[in-house]
């Protein structure tokens, strides 16, 4: 077994606290990855308070796991010794149904294994994630990281970048389109750079007057005050794309209203509370809502290669380990920017 050390919540009510633990030891196909950095994304804080229900503890948080590989097992190939890899939001899947042979991992039939909060599909280890010195994947959730890339600024790829990168596609963002990008949060800077890099007309949609100067540099042109009435209403049926990374309870019927015939809401925040959504705003403009979860191996693989293509990464406060709690404090005020990613050298 492999002695890990980590950061954990022992309960909804308790802050993160340190934790040691053991990975297991290597099966044919696993790589043994040495953690260097880990994003801190907003699903962890709404796990480790248990805002969707059902969380299971002690919880190690982490999902956007960046490191270098320390072993693999007999069977893998693909990784040595000393490569970046990257680990994103599951570490498992049946591998074996429709879903899984589409390269849709995430929507599996027999359900994806997280890679905290959840059991392993022994249904007895609890799978603990990356605010930890090493994790143990099966090779086939492991994901390759161009050198070219600075190595902190890349870990939140592994789940804000593929979220918001693969709704985007399959949307068929193009250039010239108008995009708006609801949240500028983790989720909605990487929406704003993938959004703009693609060739669309980009609009930040936000509650936070102060981050208009931000989202100009990240990509955006056009920035929206979601509280300001007047604006809003003045872009009644002007988008034909609008992703919402929102992670607070919010109205979405107002995001509809701005879409224009056959526009298309794509919702990707998990605000706890589900929320009312106008059928009339829906049908009178034949409107298209679409959810999203974050994406297969395959294409967060060619996620990453695009980002290493265009110099996309994400902007990043790195963090010791120790702050991590008021880290969470922070991202409650919306006051990211615009991820903070842990350096677990300080672990
Ligand atoms: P984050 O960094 O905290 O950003 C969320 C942003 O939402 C904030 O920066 C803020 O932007 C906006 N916001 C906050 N409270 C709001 C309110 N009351 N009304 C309107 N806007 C508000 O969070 P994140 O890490 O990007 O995650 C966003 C959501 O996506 C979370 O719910 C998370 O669980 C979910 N998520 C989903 C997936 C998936 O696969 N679908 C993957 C990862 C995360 P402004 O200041 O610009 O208003
Ligand atoms: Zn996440």
């Amino acid at each position: 077994m492999i002695p890990t050390k980590s950061y954990a919540a022992l309960s909804k009510h308790t802050q993160l606290e340190p934790y040691s633990f053991e990975r297991r030891d290597l099966r044919a196909d696993d790589v043994h990855v040495h953690i260097r950095y880990c994003g801190v994304c907003h699903s962890d804080l709404h796990q480790a308070r248990d805002e969707w229900g059902g969380s299971m503890y002690p919880m190690v948080p982490g999902h956007e796991i960046v490191g270098e590989v320390v072993a693999v097992g007999s069977s893998v190939t693909r990784f040595a010794p000393g490569d970046w890899v990257g680990v994103g939001v599951m570490v498992d899947s049946c591998c074996n149904c429709e879903s899984c042979n589409r390269d849709l991992e995430q929507y599996c039939d027999d359900g994806m294994t997280g890679t905290y909060n959840g059991l392993e599909r022994d249904g007895k280890t609890l799978a603990q994630g990356g605010y930890s010195s090493d994790i143990v994947v099966k090779d086939r959730f492991v994901v390759s990281i161009s050198r070219s890339l600075n190595m902190a600024a890349v870990a939140p790829l592994l789940c804000a970048g593929i979220t918001t990168y693969s709704p985007l596609r399959f949307a068929g963002v193009t250039a010239g389109m108008k995009v708006g990008v609801v949240g500028l949060g983790g989720l909605g800077h990487m929406g704003v750079k993938f959004a703009a890099s693609f060739g669309a007309e980009v609009t930040v949609i936000s509650t936070s007057p102060s981050k208009e100067a931000d989202a100009k540099r990240l990509g955006a042109s056009r920035f929206l005050l979601s509280t300001d009435k007047e604006a809003v209403k003045n872009h009644a049926r002007y988008f034909d794309v609008i992703l919402d990374t929102v992670s607070a309870d919010h109205n979405y019927t107002g995001y509809l209203d701005m879409l224009t015939v056959e526009g298309k809401l794509l919702i990707v925040g998990l605000p706890s509370k589900t929320p009312e959504i106008s059928p009339f705003s829906l049908i009178a403009k034949r409107r298209i809502i679409i959810g999203s979860m974050i994406g297969g191996m395959k294409e967060t693989q060619e996620m990453l290669d695009y980002c290493a293509e265009h110099q996309i990464v994400s902007d990043v406060e790195v963090i010791s380990i120790q702050y991590i709690n008021d880290a969470y404090q922070r991202m409650l005020r919306s006051d990211v920017k615009y991820r903070f990613v842990i350096d677990l050298a300080t672990l």
